[in-house]
């Protein structure tokens, strides 16, 4: 890849760094009301389509704008000098849109992708089960055909947005095989219809990001499958990939941000000066920076087959194990202080870096996909 802009990108560039300096808002990570931090970014994430620069790179003719990759890195580098903070539809944007375009057709593509794009609705993804997680194909939501419908009964759990969702990615059972992996139905489900239940669970940093959906005779139109009727886990795959390698993307951008803070933070607390804290930064930094260059590499992938491959995995990986350091140096360094108050908002980053390691993927389950998928190592089991 060649890292040397050309002129008309060097023009995006400014154009882009000027937008941010006059309109990227400087609210915290985190804490405060759940509600209002949500509110305020999906306002964010308008602005920024309004002015065309969400969805960058998807088709034009449903709301996206058709640019390069390399454009859609430039605004990411700018994002992280700007401080801007992330839009609302995250799980939307790393996998629904993405997932849309790979296996939707014509109608659906013009259906979901531009409000998705605008956050006037934002997407969830209920794959994980109590009884399926890493081991996803064990799942036992079932989806009952009825003709023109299904009638979907059973649990999802540790739904991110789903108190806020207005569709939900949904992989469900339409058949028992041999094979787990076959019989599956993807579905989009809305989850204002009749007989959905969300119910919130507190996390470690006292808030309820995520939820368990209880799903009672819920009817689904035909219409809302996503790709083939029982050839669900085709597009389960395609989506999981877009969370390592796509969203994999969007952590290697917050990644540098984080390390940029954690630098700020230095500075605050008139540690900058102090050897070992410098050392600690500067390793940081390297890592962040390290993993946007790993990022060009799924970018090539999307490049080439509009997938991105199992090495996205690498992405997720080494942000979450990254992401953790960071914040336990950031703690670290403020010593008793930062037990006490919120430490300029760490406190809350340090706790919900936890789950890092869990969510889109475990470290140990990720590993095995390296290993046998990128390095070509035997199978584990
Ligand atoms: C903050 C957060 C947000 C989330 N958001 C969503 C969401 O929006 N939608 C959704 O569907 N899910 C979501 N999840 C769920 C997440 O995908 C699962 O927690 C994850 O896949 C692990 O599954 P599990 O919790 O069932 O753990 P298990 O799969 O039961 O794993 C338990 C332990 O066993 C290990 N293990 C399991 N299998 C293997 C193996 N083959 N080899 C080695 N070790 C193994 C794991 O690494 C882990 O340490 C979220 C989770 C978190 C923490």
């Amino acid at each position: 890849m060649d890292f040397e802009l050309s002129d008309a990108e060097k023009e995006f560039r400014d154009e882009v760094r000027a937008w941010l300096k006059a309109n990227a808002p400087h609210d915290a990570e985190g804490g405060g009301d759940l509600k209002s931090f949500i509110e305020r970014r999906r306002a964010w994430q308008k602005k920024l389509f309004d002015a065309g620069y969400v969805g960058m790179t998807w088709p034009e003719e449903y709301g996206g704008r058709g640019r390069s990759f390399m454009d859609q890195l430039i605004f990411n580098d700018e994002m992280i000098l700007a401080h801007a903070p992330e839009p609302i539809n995250v799980i939307g944007l790393g996998m629904g849109g993405p997932v849309v375009i790979a296996h939707g057709n014509d109608a659906q593509k013009k259906r979901y992708l531009e409000p998705l794009l605008s956050a006037e609705e934002i997407w969830c993804q209920g794959f994980s089960e109590p009884n399926a997680g890493s081991d996803l194909s064990g799942l036992q939501t079932r989806a009952e055909d009825q003709g023109d419908h299904y009638v979907v009964n059973g649990q999802k759990v540790w739904t991110t947005l789903a108190h806020v969702a207005k569709w939900c990615m949904l992989l469900a059972r339409e058949r028992k095989e041999a094979n787990p992996r076959d019989g599956l139905t993807y579905l989009l489900v809305d989850m204002k219809s009749p007989g959905i239940e969300v119910r919130p669970l507190v996390q470690i940093t006292g808030d309820a990001e995520f939820n368990e959906i209880f799903f009672k005779d819920v009817k689904v139109p035909k219409s809302q499958i996503l790709g083939e009727a029982g050839q669900g886990w085709v597009v389960a795959m395609t989506t999981l990939l877009h969370e390592r390698g796509t969203l994999g993307l969007a952590l290697a951008t917050r990644a540098q941000i984080t390390a940029s803070e954690l630098a700020e933070h230095s500075r605050k607390l008139g540690l900058g000066a102090d050897p070992l804290v410098r050392q600690k930064i500067a390793q940081h930094t390297i890592e962040a920076r390290a993993l946007q260059l790993n990022g060009y590499r799924a970018v090539t992938s999307v490049k080439r087959g509009g997938i991105p491959g199992p090495e996205g995995s690498i992405l997720k990986l080494m942000w979450s194990e990254l992401n953790q350091r960071m914040t336990e140096t950031a703690m670290d360094i403020a010593g008793p202080a930062a037990q006490v108050g919120d430490g300029d908002g760490w406190k809350y980053q340090f706790l919900r870096s936890r789950a890092n390691t869990i969510e889109a993927g475990t470290s140990e389950v990720l590993r095995n996909i390296l290993a046998e998928r990128v390095l070509g190592l035997p199978r584990s089991r």
